[in-house]
């Protein structure tokens, strides 16, 4: 595999192309490739040394997809799909990396593609209508079309604790992993965090280590993932039924072909309710989600299913107290990101693995050779940091682009972001986001929405471009609008009862709190995209070229 890199064409005067695209994760890649069908000019640019994104960053022991891997891949093409072969129900990293890799190839995208290459600023220039783009290296790039692939969980995030920097062990963040397995065999390691990416490595260096301490901020539940090698038939099945089960994943709410039940938790006895719920935890992983139509809204019903987990916590975890301080207290189940993992409640039956509260006792500083809690010190040869990102707008407000007037995006999201449909922010003509705060994204099967989100883009750009116009922009009153329908879906379940979590930014210090994703699901968001390129882009407002060198 060939890669070209920035150094080599840096130069004074801005490369020139159509479109500049951030990113060559799941949303870059297929950016750059759909616009390039429709002959645009395309540049992306990749802070990594690879292609992948999510997939490149996270190499972690134990990283894998919650979205069974059939569902979780490319729908765009048709050959694509069938002669690829995943070998397990749900992919591990290295698997979906090495399938990035071959769409990379396949599809001839590296050619397109710098690597290494840090966007640094991204700023409007009025006079133009273009977008100028700089690197860290002091690269510049001009488009008239800027286009955000930056992912929504990309900006890592090392809480600031006194006496890192002295730490003579090894310390990680599973968001930006070695490519070097490092091998904890015989070490002293902790672990912070027990979201989806802690429940996922902490069993697997468990087995590796000779002591785990375990660092519990707030308790998550976690789901047995159930996975297994992807049966024959089943692949054969899919493959047949691809075009009808795509569609349905684009219709459905969540962008995949997960079954829902369509039965309200009030609907029907305390028997078939505990028999969904059996049926759930068996059928493993996010499934819970849909246990009930309700489960998200009914307060009763959710708490039916935080009992029987907790039950589940109970037959497995055989010492009590570490069984209590795992269960979840006043926690709506779903409304952190649900967890899935496989052996991670047994894990704690193991000898050489402790559980720390630090929410009773809290973790006071790094030392040279470990942690200090308020109550404890403990010698650790290596520190794991499985404590999230920035999540939704973190990437994006790193780069902090300029938009008219000389607006920073920073100052228009003081409050929190907003945006018109997840995808372009009032003030920002001409910039796009995938999958960003305001769209499905989080909530689904990101690659269902990512190609809907790019598939709308590039259509917005060839419709731009037959009808001769120089700019495309939210209006702020449709913005206003869209903010408003975001607020009033998420009021209406649990979520907001449970503000203590990423989708509300209260994982990052400073950040406001505000619900960011849209719960309205993606065949009810594809809607309302689709009608609304249908009627001109209402919401928008389309300036004409009145300039033929733009
Ligand atoms: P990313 O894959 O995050 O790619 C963004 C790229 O932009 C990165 O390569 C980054 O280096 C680059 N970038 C950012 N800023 C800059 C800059 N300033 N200059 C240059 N480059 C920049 N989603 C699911 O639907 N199902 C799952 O099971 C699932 N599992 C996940 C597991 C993990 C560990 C994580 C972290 C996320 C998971 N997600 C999952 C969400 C996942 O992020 C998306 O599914 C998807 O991979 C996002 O693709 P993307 O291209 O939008 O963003
Ligand atoms: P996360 O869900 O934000 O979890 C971070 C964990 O670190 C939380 O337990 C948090 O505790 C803890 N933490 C953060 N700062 C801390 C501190 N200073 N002291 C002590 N504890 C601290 O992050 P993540 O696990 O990386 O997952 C992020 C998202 O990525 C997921 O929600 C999911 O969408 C995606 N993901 C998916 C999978 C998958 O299975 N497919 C795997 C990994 C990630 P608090 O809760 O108290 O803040």
């Amino acid at each position: 595999m060939s890669y070209s890199t920035g150094a080599l064409e840096n130069s004074p005067e801005p490369l020139v192309f159509d479109v500049v695209v951030v990113g060559a994760g799941f949303a870059g890649l297929y950016m750059l490739h759909k616009l390039r069908e429709l002959g645009f000019t395309v540049r992306v640019l990749e802070a990594a040394s690879g292609v992948g994104g999510t997939w490149f960053h996270n190499r972690y022991p134990g990283a894998r997809c919650d979205i069974e891997s059939l569902d979780y891949s490319y729908s765009f093409s048709e050959e694509l799909q069938q002669e690829w072969s995943w070998s397990e129900r749900y992919a591990s990293q290295p698997e979906i990396l090495r399938y990035i890799d071959h769409v990379a190839e396949r599809f001839d995208l590296l050619r397109d593609v710098q690597l290494n290459t840090v966007v640094a600023n991204a700023e409007f220039e009025e006079h133009t209508a273009r977008w100028s783009v700089t690197t860290e290296e002091g690269e510049r790039y001009s488009a008239r079309f800027c286009i955000m692939a930056t992912g929504v969980l990309s900006a890592a995030q090392v809480p600031r604790l006194a006496g890192l920097e002295e730490y003579t062990g090894r310390w990680y963040h599973t968001g930006a992993w070695p490519h070097e397995r490092p091998d904890f065999t015989g070490m002293r390691v902790g672990v912070i965090g027990t979201g989806s990416s802690g429940t996922q490595l902490i069993p697997l260096v468990a087995q590796q280590a000779k002591e785990l301490v375990v660092f519990q901020r707030t308790a998550n539940y976690c789901m047995p993932a159930q996975n297994r090698p992807l049966d024959a038939n089943l692949e054969g099945e899919w493959k047949t039924h691809y075009p009808e089960r795509r569609a349905f994943a684009r219709a459905s709410s969540f962008g995949h072909n997960q079954v829902s039940n369509d039965k309200k938790g009030t609907e029907v006895s305390p028997l078939e309710r505990r028999e969904e719920l059996e049926r759930r935890w068996d059928l493993g992983g996010l499934y819970m989600m849909r246990a009930f139509k309700d489960i998200m809204t009914n307060a009763d019903v959710n708490r039916e299913a935080i009992e029987f987990v907790h039950e589940k916590i109970d037959g497995i975890v055989n010492d009590p107290q570490t069984a209590e301080a795992l269960k979840p207290k006043d926690l709506f189940i779903g409304t952190k990101r649900l967890c899935s993992g496989t052996d991670y409640y047994e894990t704690f039956n193991r000898q050489n693995v402790r559980l720390v509260d630090v929410k009773s006792d809290p973790i006071k500083r790094v030392t040279p050779t470990g942690l200090q809690t308020e109550g404890e010190t403990f010698a650790l040869d290596a520190i794991i940091f499985a404590t999230g990102f920035d999540a939704m707008t973190g990437s994006l407000l790193r780069i902090n682009p300029t938009g008219r007037g000389g607006v920073k995006l920073s100052e228009r999201w003081a409050d929190g972001p907003r945006s018109y449909l997840g995808l372009s922010i009032s003030g920002f003509p001409n910039m796009f986001v995938i999958a960003g705060a305001g769209s499905p994204s989080v909530f689904s099967n990101m690659v269902t929405s990512i190609e809907q989100h790019v598939e709308w883009i590039a259509t917005c750009l060839l419709h731009l471009e037959r009808n001769g116009a120089a700019c495309i922009e939210a209006t702020p009153e449709a913005e206003e609008g869209w903010v408003q329908h975001v607020n009033e879906l998420a009021d209406k379940t649990l979520y907001r009862h449970s503000k203590n979590t990423w989708f509300y930014g209260a994982n990052t210090p400073g950040k406001p709190v505000v619900f960011m994703p849209y719960v309205g699901g993606v065949g009810r968001y594809s809607q309302n995209i689709s009608s609304i390129a249908a009627k001109n882009y209402e919401g928008f407002s389309i300036q004409e070229r009145v300039d033929s060198s733009l």
